[in-house]
C-alpha cells in the first residue's frame, strides 16, 4: 500500500485538511494506495511555490532548461519497467501496452520537447524600413489537468513543453491513477529540479481541479478530459481570459472502403477499436464498412475480435485488461443494454468474462461488436469510452463521409483503402482534427494534435505546444 503525498515547493507533504482518497487496482478491486484529497488550501500553497520559482526559472537560458528536461527523461528511462508496472496496476491496462506506449512515450515527451525547443529559432519579419522580432515569453503559472487513461503519457505531454518554455506548473493528475505522477515527483526531487517549478497536487476534479481552474494567478489551463468537464473548465477560465487548451472526448470513425486490404485492415481496425480497452480518446468506436465487402469483412472481423484475450493485466498474453473502475465498467455495460434496446445485435462480447481470483472482482468486459443500429442512434453517437464498437454498412464514399460527420464530436478518424489518393480525398472531408489513412495512432510529435466541434479547442504538439505555452511578443525595430 503506497501512501502518496502532494509535491509542493520541492517537498512531499500531506494535504492541509488531512483528508485522503483510496486508490484502487481495478483488476482486483483492492486498495493499493492512499492519496491526498487536496483542497483550495493545497492549490494555494502550490501556486505560492510556483510564483516564488517563476522569475529564476524564466531567466534560465533555453539550453539550461533543456538540460533539466534531458535529466528528467534519463531518470524516467532508467525506471521504465517501474512506470509500466505502476501504470498497469493503477489503470488495469495490459503491462505490454504500458511498456510500449505509456512508459516509452513519457520518456520521449521530455526528450522530444527538449530537442524541439532547442532547435526552435525566433521568427523575424523584415519590412523595408524595419525588422520585426517575434519572441516567445513564458506565460507564468500553468495549470495542468489530466485524465486516467494515459496518466504519465498525458501529464508529461503537458509538463515538458510548459517548463521548457519557462513556465512553472501546478498539475493535478486524475484521482483514479496517481501512482506515476508521484513517480515523476520522486524523479524531479531526486535530480534536484529547482523547488516550485513543478508542483503536483492530488485530489478530486470537483475540488482540487476546480481550485486550479479558478485560481486568478494561474494564467494558463491545459485540460485533457471529458467534454462535459471541459465545458465547466471553459465556463470558469474564459471570463478570466486564461490561455486555454481543451483536449476532449471523441466518437471516431474507422471507414473501410471497398478496396481495403483486409489482411492489414482487420487488425488495424480492431486495434483502433479496442486498444487500452477502448479507453483512448482516438479509438475508432464507429466502424463504417462498404456494403460491397460487408459479407466478407464482418465475419472475419468478429472472429479476430473473439480471439482477443481479456485477463490478468500483468500477463504478456492479455490483449485487454480491466477498465479503469467498476463504476466506469458499469457505465460502459449500460451502453450495451441501450444498444439492445435500440435494436442492436451483439455479434460478440457483451459480458463480463469469467476470470479466476483475484480477477473475479475486477472491472473487466469482453470486447463487444454491435451491428444493426441506426448510425444516428445514441449508442452510435455518444462517447462510450470502453471496449464497445458499432458497425454499419455504407454505399458510396460520400455516404460514409456523411455518416462519419454526424456526431457532435470531431477528434480523429481513419480511412482504410488500397488507394491512398482516394483515402486522402475522403480524409479531407472528415470533420475532425486528425485523420489517418491505412493506419491509426501513428504519432509524429511535431504535428498538431487536437479536435474540432465538441472534441476541444486548440492544438498541442510540436510548435503548437511551444506557442500555447508561451506569449508571442513582437518587437519592431525601425532602421
Ligand atoms: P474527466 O472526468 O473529464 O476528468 C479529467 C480530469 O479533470 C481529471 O483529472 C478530473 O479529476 C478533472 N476534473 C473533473 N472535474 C473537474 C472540474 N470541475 N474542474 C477541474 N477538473 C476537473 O475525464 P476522464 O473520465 O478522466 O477521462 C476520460 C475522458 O477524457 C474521455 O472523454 C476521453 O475522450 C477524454 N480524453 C481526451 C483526450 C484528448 O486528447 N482529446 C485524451 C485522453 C482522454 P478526477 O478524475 O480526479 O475527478
Amino acid at each position: 500500500m503506497k501512501e502518496i503525498q502532494n509535491y509542493i515547493n520541492g517537498k512531499f507533504q500531506p494535504p492541509v485538511k488531512g483528508r485522503t482518497l483510496d486508490d484502487i487496482n481495478p483488476a482486483t478491486g483492492k486498495i493499493i494506495g492512499i492519496i491526498p484529497a487536496s483542497t483550495s488550501d493545497d492549490v494555494q500553497q502550490a501556486v505560492d511555490a510556483a510564483n516564488d520559482a517563476r522569475t529564476a526559472w524564466a531567466s534560465l537560458t533555453i539550453d539550461e532548461r533543456v538540460h533539466w528536461l534531458d535529466k528528467i527523461a534519463n531518470s524516467l528511462e532508467s525506471q521504465s519497467e517501474k512506470i509500466a508496472s505502476l501504470e498497469s496496476l493503477d489503470t488495469g491496462k495490459p503491462i505490454s501496452l504500458a511498456r510500449a506506449v505509456d512508459a516509452a512515450r513519457s520518456v520521449t515527451n521530455f526528450r522530444f520537447f527538449a530537442k524541439f525547443a532547442k532547435d526552435y529559432t525566433d521568427e523575424k519579419f523584415e519590412m523595408e524600413d524595419a525588422i520585426n522580432h517575434v519572441i516567445l515569453k513564458p506565460v507564468g503559472i500553468a495549470g495542468l489537468i489530466t485524465p486516467w487513461n494515459l496518466p504519465l503519457y498525458l501529464l508529461s505531454w503537458k509538463i515538458a513543453p510548459a517548463i521548457v518554455m519557462g513556465n512553472t506548473v501546478v498539475a493535478k493528475p486524475s484521482e483514479l491513477t496517481p501512482l506515476t505522477a508521484n513517480l515523476l515527483a520522486e524523479v524531479i526531487d531526486e535530480i534536484g529540479l529547482p523547488a516550485g517549478v513543478v508542483n503536483i497536487v492530488h485530489g478530486s476534479g470537483p475540488e482540487a481541479g476546480k481550485a486550479i481552474v479558478e485560481h486568478p494567478e494561474i494564467s494558463l489551463i491545459s485540460f485533457t478530459g471529458g467534454t462535459a468537464t471541459g465545458r465547466k473548465v471553459a465556463a470558469t477560465a474564459a471570463p478570466m481570459f486564461k490561455k486555454l487548451s481543451l483536449e476532449l472526448g471523441g466518437k471516431n470513425a474507422s471507414i473501410v472502403l471497398d478496396d481495403a486490404n483486409l489482411e492489414t485492415t482487420i487488425p488495424g481496425v480492431a486495434r483502433a477499436g479496442f486498444l487500452n480497452q477502448g479507453q483512448v480518446c482516438l479509438c475508432g468506436s464507429r466502424i463504417f464498412v462498404s456494403e460491397k465487402i460487408w459479407d466478407e469483412f464482418v465475419p472475419r472481423f468478429v472472429d479476430y475480435v473473439k480471439n482477443m484475450k481479456v485477463g490478468d493485466p500483468s500477463s504478456d498474453d492479455s490483449d485487454l485488461g480491466a477498465l479503469v473502475s467498476s463504476a466506469h465498467r458499469d457505465k460502459v455495460e449500460s451502453y450495451i443494454h441501450l444498444a439492445q434496446r435500440e435494436g442492436g445485435k451483439i455479434l460478440c462480447g457483451g459480458h463480463t468474462p469469467k476470470l479466476d481470483s483475484p480477477f473475479d472482482k475486477g472491472a473487466f468486459l469482453e470486447p463487444t461488436i454491435v451491428s444493426g443500429l441506426d448510425y444516428l442512434s445514441r449508442t452510435a453517437t455518444e462517447e462510450i469510452f470502453g471496449p464497445v464498437v458499432t458497425i454499419h454498412p455504407f454505399g458510396t464514399d460520400e455516404e460514409a463521409i456523411k455518416m462519419a460527420n454526424c456526431t457532435d464530436y470531431g477528434l480523429a478518424g481513419s480511412v482504410w483503402t488500397g488507394d491512398s489518393e482516394r483515402g486522402t480525398k475522403v480524409a479531407e472531408k472528415i470533420e475532425t482534427g486528425m485523420v489517418w489513412v491505412n493506419t491509426w495512432l501513428h504519432r509524429d510529435l511535431r504535428v498538431p494534435f487536437g479536435g474540432v466541434k465538441d472534441s476541444g479547442v486548440g492544438r498541442e504538439g510540436g510548435r503548437w505546444s511551444l506557442g500555447f505555452f508561451s506569449e508571442a511578443v513582437n518587437i519592431c525595430v525601425k532602421s
